[in-house]
């Protein structure tokens, strides 16, 4: 398949693999974060860890849309499902995220709650015109990349005067969440957590551009690179970030040239600015409250905000007891540290967001089953 088969050639890939352990200094180590959940599973799925040195480290990010959405949020959206006038349009992934006392869509809907799973906007805007005595309700989630088709379903539902259909909010910002982990206490101060250098987003980045990364890794002298999600699209852009941490440089490099480009897709960004703006602060789970991290419903378009139209009750939310989500959200701890990984949670029964999501660190962990290897623990997992 064009853009697939020849980013996953194995003769190509064992070329990369020596030229990154030709380049990488033997003297020091390198802490690569990969922000995106995408990412991690390419890692995992192809075995890219165990094709670096042992001095290349990859260390997860937040990346995961649905991992870092945090439980009051996922709470409130099942108590906007559990309203009687309200059909709850998701997309699959958050369906079954365990809330609060592991409350979750899923299983609001096996008591009742009208719930539907939907594949885009266009479809939660089909349902609001098939129901027009009902209020429908979009759960809107993710980064940069799905904000659009979120903008895009406001601003067609104004169009079509469609006063039943709104949006439950809760797109967030790429950007700001990396500057955030670059200032944590783990990174800036306890070097508990070692970063050298990103592997920037790649979707997000179609949307954004390269732009957006150059103020930190300048302010932060952090190299970023905008990696692809193909296997060899991650190890040429470790060759890449091992080739600027070598020279003591700290730019914007873009591997993804075949989507990404500096500006981003500005027809896509004008809409989202159009129908949203930041807020002032959103709390992320793992990372707390993160300012000019997200974005809110613009006013002008406040009839088709769900946060305006419905009363969302205050309440007391909490994570899973034991589940390590924040930590390995923040790459503190890995999946295996937690001690529900593999026992109590598993994909069949997840315990946290980072198990159900397909870009979800644990769930890479456990389908690909590294972190078995031949004694017992990989590489990567004993590093
Ligand atoms: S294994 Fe399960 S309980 Fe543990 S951190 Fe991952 S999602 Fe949470």
């Amino acid at each position: 398949m064009k853009y697939v088969d020849e980013f996953r050639d194995g003769d190509l890939a064992a070329n990369l693999a020596a030229k990154i352990s030709a380049e990488a200094r033997p003297d020091r180590s390198y802490h690569l974060m990969e922000f995106c959940g995408g990412h991690t599973h390419a890692i995992f799925r192809y075995g890219v860890q165990d094709l670096m040195p042992d001095n290349v480290k990859f260390v997860h990010g937040p990346g995961c849309p649905v991992c870092v959405l945090p439980v009051r949020r996922l709470d409130d959206a099942v108590e906007l499902a559990e309203r009687y006038d309200v059909i709850l349009c998701s997309y699959g992934d958050m369906m079954r995220v365990p809330g609060t006392k592991q409350r979750s869509l899923i299983r609001a809907k096996a008591d009742g709650a009208d719930i539907r799973m939907v594949y885009s906007t266009i479809d939660a805007l089909k349902i609001a015109r098939d129901n027009p005595d009902r209020q429908v309700v979009f759960f809107g989630i993710g980064f940069e990349t799905t904000t659009p088709p979120t903008a895009v379903a406001i601003h067609q539902a104004q169009a079509e005067g469609l006063e039943n259909f709104t949006v439950f909010c809760n797109h967030v910002l790429t950007p700001s969440a990396i500057g955030h982990i670059l200032e944590s206490p783990e990174v800036r101060d306890l070097g508990t957590v070692k970063i050298d250098g990103f592997l920037g987003p790649s979707h997000v980045s179609s949307v954004i551009g390269s732009e957006p990364y150059e103020f930190f890794a300048e302010e932060f002298a952090k190299p970023v690179v905008i990696a692809g999600f193909e296997p060899l699209d991650v190890m040429l852009s470790v060759l890449m970030l091992i080739r600027q941490i070598n020279e003591g440089r700290a730019e914007v490099g873009n591997e993804y040239t075949r989507v990404v480009t500096r500006e981003g897709n500005l027809k896509a960004q004008k809409l989202v600015s159009e129908i949203f703006e930041l807020r002032q602060s959103f709390e992320w789970r793992g990372l707390g409250e993160v300012p000019y991290s997200a974005l809110r419903i613009r006013d002008a378009y406040a009839a088709f905000d769900a946060e305006k139209r419905f009363e969302i009750s205050e309440k007391q939310s909490r994570e899973v007891k034991s589940c390590e989500c924040p930590a390995i959200l923040r790459g503190v701890k890995k999946p295996t540290d937690c001690k529900l990984f593999g026992t109590v949670c598993t994909p069949d029964n997840p315990m946290g967001s980072c198990m159900v999501s397909s870009e979800g660190a644990c769930a890479a962990y456990w389908s690909y089953g590294r972190f078995r290897g031949p004694a017992g623990a990989d590489k990567e997992v004993a590093a």
